[in-house]
């Protein structure tokens, strides 16, 4: 056979798999949940290709993933009947750092570490092929890929800096297509390669892995055998009428070893939601999106009628750290499928717009091709349907959490999702009505807590026909505004909009429940107090002043007029009907520097 190929790793596999070994060597049990999740979208890769190709599946093997533990050796393997790999995915995928999870690892032990460390953490990370080196010295990958004719073997040991290739050849390790991974199991790390251990690490690992997992297991089962009647003498003995017509017999366990069929594979979401516990979503979200903390909220529906699909949404606790993930909407938050077929996470707008992108679920239609494309998706008429839709579900949830009884619950997806929301009041008109009620704001009432439109409307005078505001930098500088002297006096409340973003938002809403948004500090305000005759006295004794400082004053100021709007200052500058309120200015400002 042909001499084996020796490779150097890519400097940083080697780091990574001392950083694994370092930091997880109180989990080390995590290695069989990353190595069926790779047999597992192995299997989802060689299942969606053959949609397009079918000649891939030229041998008629099943989906499944079998894993055998030898006690006495100390070797486990995993067996998949996917994708495989051809000899340069071998040096490309095991060789290199080029794949999610082991990228989204070493970010996680960074910020871990930045926040000051809770190593547990890291547990809860996908880690990737190189954790099989927590518990093996050796590791044997034997793989065909069904795009090449040969069967290679990718062979590396523990704290090694190179690894081989070799072509397989002999013939009773020969697998139709898939990938066999051989563990040899450090000697501490033995105890893994029990049967019983394998099964229920299978078990609380990988209930939501949507193929069959079979785990070799010895069985036994129950057989009555005759017993040898023994002498004449025991037969003269036992000359009792009840039992000289029964035969003696004995019961024996006859054991024998065969695969088990170890999870469970109906996905989650087709179970009818009464029957799912909360304790269940919340792990398989965990699952899925390699999530840490419980969702804020979720929703498991079905849609019928026009359009039939299944989905399960999540509202994540946490807002991805990094700036810019209010504008990508490439968040790999929604995975499709398509009758139970993995099809896509990579989605840019088709299935929720960019400013609900948060938004992380499943979503299952059997409408939709199996070979469906990203030109597909965006005209199909069924992906709007389904579109509009995941989006009103959403909205439920998110005004679900606004009105749980524990208040903390809406301040914390404020606290990550507001800028969101108020994104979604400048680009989604027609969702408005949706929006506006999840919207908060601090108010001259309100300096602490943030309140909602609803309950600004509820505090309402009678004879208050808007709905007030100020834009300023920060809720102090709005509560001394002398704009606001004759409102407080009034007893008026006004909603301090100190987020950048806030006045755009509140602009495009216009109006909520059939009141006008209006800036205090434009120069049209009417309080509904206006004393005509008194103004005009007004105008007849300090016109001439006014004119005198508008002179003085030059352009700086468009005009200068009598007004009835302060209480205790003496002037006020405030902006034109039609021009920008100062704060718009001065973020106008901002962005041209
Ligand atoms: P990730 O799964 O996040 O991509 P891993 O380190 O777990 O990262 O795996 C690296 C790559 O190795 C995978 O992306 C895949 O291409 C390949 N691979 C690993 N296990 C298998 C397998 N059982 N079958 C086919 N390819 C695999
Ligand atoms: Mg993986």
């Amino acid at each position: 056979s042909p001499p084996a190929e020796r490779y150097e790793y890519q400097a940083e596999v080697s780091r990574l798999m001392d950083l694994i070994v370092n930091s997880l060597y109180s989990n080390k049990e995590v290695f069989l949940r990353e190595l069926i999740s790779n047999a597992s979208d192995a299997l989802d890769k060689l299942r969606f290709l053959s949609v397009t190709e079918p000649g891939l599946l030229k041998e008629a093997v099943d989906f499944d993933i079998r894993i055998q533990a030898d006690k006495d050796n100390g070797i486990i393997s995993i067996t998949d009947t996917g994708i495989g790999m051809t000899r340069q995915e071998l040096v490309d995928c095991l060789g290199t750092i080029a794949q999610s999870g082991t990228a989204k690892f070493l970010k996680a032990l960074k910020d871990n570490k930045d926040a000051g460390g809770d190593n547990n953490l890291i547990g809860q990370f996908g880690v990737g092929f190189y954790s099989a080196f927590l518990v093996s010295d050796r590791v044997v990958v034997s793989t065909k890929s069904p795009k090449s004719d040969k069967q290679y073997v990718w062979e590396g040991e523990a704290n090694a800096s190179s690894y081989t290739i070799t072509e397989e050849t002999d013939p009773e390790k020969l697998i139709p297509r898939g990938t066999r991974l051989t563990l040899y199991l450090k000697r501490d790390d033995k105890g893994f390669a029990h049967p019983e251990r394998i099964q229920k690490l299978v078990k609380n690992y990988s209930q939501f892995v949507s193929f069959p997992i079979y785990t070799w297991q010895e069985k036994g089962y129950t057989k009555e055998v005759e017993v040898d009647e023994g002498t004449d003498e025991a037969k003269k003995d036992d000359q009792d009428e009840n039992t000289k017509k029964k035969k003696k017999t004995k019961t024996v366990v006859e054991r024998y070893w065969d695969w088990e069929l170890t999870n469970e594979t109906q996905p989650i979401w087709l179970r009818n939601p009464k029957e799912v516990t909360k304790d269940e979503y919340n792990e398989f979200y965990k699952k899925t999106f390699d999530e840490y903390l419980e969702p804020l909220a979720s929703s498991h529906f079905t849609t019928e009628g026009e359009v039939e699909f299944r989905s399960i949404l999540f509202v994540p606790a946490f807002a991805p750290s990094g700036k810019d993930d209010i504008i990508n909407p490439k968040t790999k938050n929604i995975r499709l499928f398509v009758k139970r077929v993995f099809i896509s996470d990579d989605f840019d707008g088709e299935l929720f717009p960019r400013y609900l992108s948060f938004v992380k679920g499943v979503v299952d239609s059997n409408d939709l091709p199996l070979n469906v494309s990203r030109e597909i998706l965006q005209e199909s008429r069924i992906v709007r349907i389904m579109r509009k839709r995941l989006v009103r579900k959403a909205f439920d949830m998110i005004l679900g959490i606004s009105m749980s009884e524990n208040r903390e619950d809406y301040e914390k997806f404020w606290e990550n999702f507001g800028k969101h929301l108020k994104l979604g009041c400048i680009e989604d008109r027609e969702n408005h009505k949706r929006l506006a009620p999840l919207l908060r704001f601090f108010s001259s009432q309100s300096e602490e807590e943030l309140i909602g439109l609803d309950e600004y409307v509820e505090n309402m005078k009678p004879d208050q026909k808007d709905i007030y505001y100020i834009a300023s930098d920060s809720v102090t500088s709005a509560k001394n505004t002398p704009f606001l002297e004759k409102l407080v006096e009034k007893d008026l409340e006004v909603l301090f909009l100190v987020d950048p973003i806030d006045e755009v938002a509140i602009q495009n809403l216009k109006s909520y429940k059939e009141k006008n948004f209006v800036d205090i500090s434009k120069e049209d305000l009417d309080l509904g107090d206006k004393n005509e005759e008194k103004e005009k006295e007004m105008k007849q004794e300090f016109g001439q002043i006014c004119d005198w400082i508008k002179k003085r004053l030059g352009d700086k100021v468009a005009s200068v007029q009598i007004s009835n709007r302060l209480s205790s200052s003496p002037c006020v500058l405030v902006s034109g009907k039609f021009g920008w309120s100062a704060n718009m200015e001065r973020l106008m400002k901002a962005q041209s520097m």
